[in-house]
């Protein structure tokens, strides 16, 4: 408990003496879904939070997060100037001296600007869940470095990377469930979790309107509580429940075969011959590519003429089915066969029995589930009388529904198969033709993006050169092996092993493997680390007690290993103790703050939305937003988009930055897109606005852009939306986003692993690796974890879920939430724990390979009996966070990081335990196994940690800091 209450309420609501109430409009922080809140000030005090009822995205609506903000504002752990470590102190001990920001911006930049000047890629920059990646990244790409990136990599790059590399979009932000027309609702691996209030609302309505919602999840928690059907399935298998689900679909031909035809390539040629071309589509020289990129001259199989056509001739009857040989042409006498045949093919032996064995759900379940699923996608089609016009010039009077939804998050993401897992899922959309479609799976805006979108990373030396900013932006799409982050020798180029052969497609860099990386000198070691919002000595790590040490790690000169080691946030943490530098973070209710469309808006499936947060209360202290922190540090360093061509400062601060800054020179696209133009009448483009702040301020600080009913659908291949969206700058071109139901992006560096094609070639020992996880179409197969695990021994699963009441380590010194969630148990299905010899309530061992951690049994009955469970970030280290050294959190809270490892050992060498083509973090791979624990052992968690009180924190009873 803290260490010390308050006698006073914090308002007195029968005080019918009370003074006026000014309500001031911003964006919730509580958590990553950002709806719209206002807050209730008394005489500058804040006293009241509740939903802004003129908000799009929450509609008033406020969770017991969102309302508990004014305990955040109140929290004792608030960390209130800036603080060094003192000279000759160890990391983790928690002394330092209060220093002045003065003092604190020359010490960076003079650091910083010795690291620029000579090898930028010595700074690295990892944030965690933040919402200002676009400002963060173009901080980093000016430095010079390509060490950037935010928390993607350890969160959900698997279901960004899988669904964008199919479909050009992806859940959550990016598009989501139409529950407003669907019947049916399948719910996949998703927890309370992202896109919370909207999704609340959205399933009421869904329910009251008679939809079905069935939840397909380990754990019967969260929205699963209301599902009318609950299926647990076994983590790490949901991959294996999509192949038999498109085998069954296949098999009875209940897939929409014109959608398929036109609008993805599924008819599209692919060579079938050995060689250089093998698994590639064929490209017709005549045909207008479309998009030098990724061009679209391919051939179809056109069934009334039995010759290969270009694929978007007019006309033609194009075959899904079959094996044929190029006529005469540049093609003469190949082999080749239509995508959608090499689907057909992959999913022949994925038969529900196959994945009945595989994921735990019954096979008559699994083969009712593809019935229900195509029966409600076809038998119940409508079309909404909306004309349109596609890609080839085609009007069109209606556009077609098909009434089933999905929707899924980190449950399908967070495992070493979560890529083709995710790729699944997209293809199974696309073959019931549900992809922004009424019902179904709908876009937001910037998104559709091509598949996948255009920006690439730095791909050798010559992208990164001192006091330069990089030739490419940090993070990108590789399209081809010569895409990838490696320098001259083939080694990695960026610290955390981002975009090399191990794993190439990783779009979100892997921040889970920053430390360890840097700590080994592997691939190299650098100077500053520079962290922001992310407790990566706690629970934003794995294998936390190793990676706390190697935070102290040092060399044998007595050097640390990370030579200085910054670390930006509101509160004191587990992290905080390890800082050099620590610099002091405002809350959300004390910063400017943009949700831009450059970035993760908050867009709504009729068009784009984005949205700010305007100060409501002064900063605490010294507290300064990290926003400020960056532009200070790129204006002294003067980066060039920040310096005038006098040399000069550009910005004054954030608010100025935010308003005048222009993608280029121009261009008329900045972060915000409301109330551009000097008098704020151009919507999405125009020149910058002096007032724009203003206008937002003065419309519930958000700005929505109702598109036109014709523009709403069919995004991919809707001619009036994409010549708007790149009108826009949503997209760079207007071509169409065909659907990749086979990818030749990952044949190519599958076909490099096998020496046929020219070019860039993995390293020997990661050869046979490419080949088997870059297969072009989905596949499942066990998690990598499973591999080097003894499965005899650790024969259950154990994961982590969010709870509703908290997110991520945020909430641990907010009185009001605490009282939900002091402390977590591990959720043990009944069987399971009594098979175990384990009471409920009972003190016990969960134990992996890795590691063991003592914690408190629950039996339950929602929870599938070969998986545990429990609540992520509850547990945290004695006194952190500004909490009593005898309270729950550190005494019966406990933290399941302790079991997994960052790293596995696999095939003779060492790897991230993280999905092989995109790097994100394997958290739902581990296997455990259960035992009491000895009746006289301590019954408190174990390990213990502690953490120390830091200077400036606020004293609560008397306001004062210390
Ligand atoms: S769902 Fe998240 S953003 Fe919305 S009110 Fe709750 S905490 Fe705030």
């Amino acid at each position: 408990m803290f260490k010390i209450f308050s006698s006073n309420p914090v308002h007195d609501p029968i005080n019918k003496q009370a003074p006026a109430t000014e309500i001031k409009k911003t964006t919730c922080y509580m958590c990553a879904c950002r709806c719209g809140i206002r807050a209730h000030l008394r005489e500058g005090k804040l006293v009241y939070i509740d939903g802004n009822p003129e908000h799009p995205l929450n509609q008033g609506v406020i969770c017991a997060k969102g309302s508990s903000g004014i305990m955040k504002q109140n929290s004792p752990a608030r960390i209130t100037q800036p603080l060094l470590r003192k000279a000759g102190s160890e990391r983790g001990n928690g002394e330092f001296e209060p220093i002045s920001w003065e003092k604190a911006f020359d010490i960076l930049t003079e650091r910083l600007a010795k690291i620029r000047a000579t090898d930028p890629k010595k700074f690295a920059l990892f944030t965690g869940r933040d919402q200002m990646q676009a400002l963060t990244g173009l901080f980093a790409r000016q430095f010079g470095t390509p060490n950037y990136a935010a928390h993607g990599g350890f969160c959900s790059v698997n279901m960004a990377a899988g669904m964008i590399y199919t479909i050009g979009g992806s859940f959550w932000e990016f598009g989501g469930p139409d529950l407003d027309q669907a019947k049916l609702f399948v719910m996949i691996g998703t927890a309370e979790d992202h896109h919370s209030n909207p999704m609340k609302i959205a399933l009421s309505k869904f329910k009251r309107a008679g939809g079905r919602f069935i939840s397909i999840n380990p754990v019967r928690t969260g929205y699963s509580a209301i599902a009318d059907e609950w299926i647990p399935i076994k983590p790490g298998t949901d991959g294996a429940l999509f192949m038999a689900l498109m085998h069954e679909l296949i098999r009875l031909e209940k897939y929409d075969a014109p959608f398929l035809k036109r609008f993805s390539n599924s008819s599209q040629l692919v060579c079938m011959d050995s060689g250089p071309e093998e698994g590639l589509f064929l490209y017709d020289p005549d045909s207008d590519p479309l998009n030098t990129d990724l061009p679209h001259n391919k051939y179809i199989w056109d069934e009334t003429s039995q010759s290969a056509k270009p694929c978007f001739a007019k006309g033609t009857s194009p075959a899904l089915l079959g094996e044929y040989v190029m006529g005469p042409g540049p093609h003469q006498g190949k082999k080749v066969v239509p995508s959608f045949e090499l689907l057909k093919r992959q999913v022949s032996e994925t038969t529900p029995e196959w994945a009945a064995a595989i994921t735990s759900i019954p096979a008559e379940r699994i083969r009712k589930l593809a019935l229900e699923m195509a029966d409600t996608a076809f038998g119940q089609e409508f079309e909404l009388p909306i004309q349109w016009t596609d890609s080839w010039g085609e009007k069109h009077d209606s556009v077609t529904g098909r009434p089933v939804a999905f929707h899924a998050m980190r449950g399908l993401s967070a495992h070493s198969n979560g890529f083709q897992t995710t790729r699944g899922l997209a293809v199974l959309m696309s073959l019931l033709g549900t992809i922004d479609r009424p019902g179904g799976f709908r876009h937001k805006a910037p998104y559709p993006r091509q598949v996948p979108p255009n920006a690439k990373p730095p791909s050798s030396e010559n992208d990164i050169k001192p006091n330069t900013p990089l030739a490419k932006p940090p993070l990108g799409w590789p399209t081809q092996p010569e895409d990838l982050a490696l320098d001259s020798d083939g080694k990695p180029l960026r610290i955390d092993k981002a975009y090399s052969w191990e794993h190439p497609l990783a779009a979100h860099g892997l921040m889970h493997n920053v430390i360890t990386n840097a700590v080994k000198g592997d691939p190299y070691s650098i100077d500053t680390l520079m962290i922001f919002m992310a407790n990566m000595s706690w629970n934003s790590t794995m294998n936390t007690m190793e990676v706390r040490e190697h935070l102290n790690a040092k060399n044998d000169d007595g050097e640390f290993k990370i030579p200085f080691l910054v670390v930006c946030d509101a509160f004191q943490s587990e992290m905080v103790d390890f800082a050099d530098l620590v610099l002091p973070d405002t809350t959300y209710l004390e910063r400017h703050d943009v949700m831009s469309m450059l970035d993760r808006p908050i867009s709504e499936f009729d068009g784009p939305v984005d949205s700010v947060r305007i100060p409501v209360l002064e900063p605490l202290g010294e507290c300064k937003p990290f926003q400020e922190v960056l532009i200070e540090l790129a204006s002294r360093l003067k980066f060039p988009a920040f310096t005038t061509p006098e040399g000069e400062r550009k910005f004054k601060d954030y608010p100025d930055f935010i308003t005048r800054f222009q993608t280029t020179p121009d261009s008329g696209i900045g972060f915000l897109g409301g109330w551009r133009g000097k008098d704020g009448d151009k919507p999405l483009r125009g020149e910058p606005n002096p007032n724009q702040w203003q206008k937002y301020a003065e419309n519930n600080c958000v700005h929505q852009y109702h598109m036109p009913p014709e523009h709403q659908y069919m995004r991919n291949w809707n001619k009036g939306y994409l010549d708007f969206s790149k009108e826009n700058a949503l997209r760079q071109k207007n071509d169409p986003i065909m659907i990749a139901i086979y990818s030749d992006i990952l044949q190519r560096f599958r076909l490099a692993s096998t020496g046929k094609r020219p070019g860039a070639q993995p390293p020997e020992h990661l050869k046979a690796r490419i080949y088997k996880y870059f297969d072009p179409l989905p596949f499942w197969y066990p998690p990598l974890e499973d591999e080097a695990t003894d499965l005899t021994k650790f024969t259950l699963n154990a994961i982590t879920q969010r709870p509703m009441a908290m997110y991520h380590s945020w909430d641990s010194q907010n009185a009001w939430l605490r009282q939900i969630h002091s402390h977590n148990y591990l959720y043990v299905n009944t069987a399971t724990a009594l098979k175990s010899g384990i009471a409920d309530g009972a003190w016990m061992w969960i134990e992996s390979q890795w590691g063991k951690v003592r914690c408190m049994a629950r039996h339950s009955e929602a929870v599938d009996p070969g998986t545990v469970w429990t609540w992520n970030a509850i547990g945290k280290a004695e006194s952190a966070w500004s909490l009593t050294n005898d309270a729950d959190e550190s005494k019966k809270g406990f933290l399941l990081n302790h079991l997994i490892s960052e790293e596995l050992p696999l095939g003779g060498f060492t790897v991230s335990n993280s999905d092989p083509i995109t790097g994100q973090a394997g958290w739902y791979d581990v296997r455990v196994r259960l035992a009491p624990a000895d009746e006289n052992e301590p019954k408190e968690t174990w390990p213990q940690v502690k953490a120390f009180e830091v200077p400036g924190m606020v004293l609560k009873k008397s306001g004062e800091t210390k």
